[in-house]
């Protein structure tokens, strides 16, 4: 099979090897939020809010730091697999894989803002999986972005926020090779069989923001490489489109 030759590649669910799954937007989902949305991305759901809190952390007090702060936090609810995930409170530890996911929406929302132009607050991003079909760190991501700009608005048509501090748009999506061939958006069947996974987490200027990529049962080449990041392009400015709309619905 020669790679990216979607002729012959037959997908799960009959997508080209560039085709993003179906990505939707219900907006203020969580009234008592300040902005949210639940992002759904094929089987993938995630509840996506922003909450303000108008304090900064200790930290940041302490060493003067100006500006505000923006966190995450991801949980996957405990129906939200094939198999029932225990609650992290009644296992009495927190999961390492939701903590280096938090910690990745962290980032990527630190990135789309200007945390001095946020002024001295904030903003909370909880991501709640309520459907996991492979891609909800990128779902997490992409919906976290709509919440935070929703929670934004708010802030200003509030009074709050006397300008937009969002620097640039971010979204994320995944990628990997699955029998020798790069493909967009890899849902769970796709994950599990995948050579190789990535997730890349980018912004409107076309820029990196972050890239996790692992060879899970194989090396890749530089040609590979090229072609999961071509389709990553691509996947990431149809999501910037997409956010863009649900955004502008408010
Ligand atoms: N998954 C699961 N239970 C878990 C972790 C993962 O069922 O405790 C499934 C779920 O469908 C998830 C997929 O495995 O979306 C891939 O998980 P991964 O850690 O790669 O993160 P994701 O692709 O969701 O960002």
């Amino acid at each position: 099979m020669s790679e990216g030759d979607s002729s012959t590649n037959q997908r799960p669910d009959g997508r080209a090897v560039d085709q993003l799954r179906t990505v939707t937007f219900k907006n203020n989902i969580a009234p008592y939020a300040t902005g949210s949305t639940l992002i759904e991305w094929g089987d993938t759901r995630v509840i996506c809010s922003a909450t303000v809190e108008e304090s900064v952390p200790r930290w940041m007090k302490m060493q003067n730091v100006e500006g505000g702060w923006l966190t995450a936090e991801y949980s996957m609810l405990p129906y939200s697999t094939l198999d029932r995930k225990r609650r992290d409170i009644t296992k009495g530890k927190i999961d390492g894989r939701s903590q280096e996911i938090q910690r990745l929406i962290g980032r990527s929302m630190r990135a789309a803002v200007d945390l001095i132009k946020l002024g001295s607050r904030t903003i909370w991003i909880d991501c709640d999986v309520l459907q996991a079909d492979g891609g909800t760190r990128t779902a997490s991501v992409t919906g976290g972005y709509v919440a935070l700009s929703l929670a934004l608005a708010k802030l200003q048509a509030d009074g709050l926020l006397d300008c937009n501090p969002v620097v640039s748009p971010v979204a994320a999506v995944s990628v990997g090779v699955v029998n020798g061939v790069s493909i967009l958006d890899l849902p769970y069947v796709e994950d599990v069989a995948a050579e190789v996974d990535m997730n890349l987490v980018m912004n409107a200027n076309g820029e990196f923001i972050e890239l996790q990529g692992t060879g899970e049962k194989n090396t890749f080449s530089d040609g590979e490489l090229a072609t999961m990041l071509a389709h990553g392009r691509k996947g990431i400015a149809e999501l910037l489109e997409l956010q863009k709309a649900a955004i502008a619905e408010g």
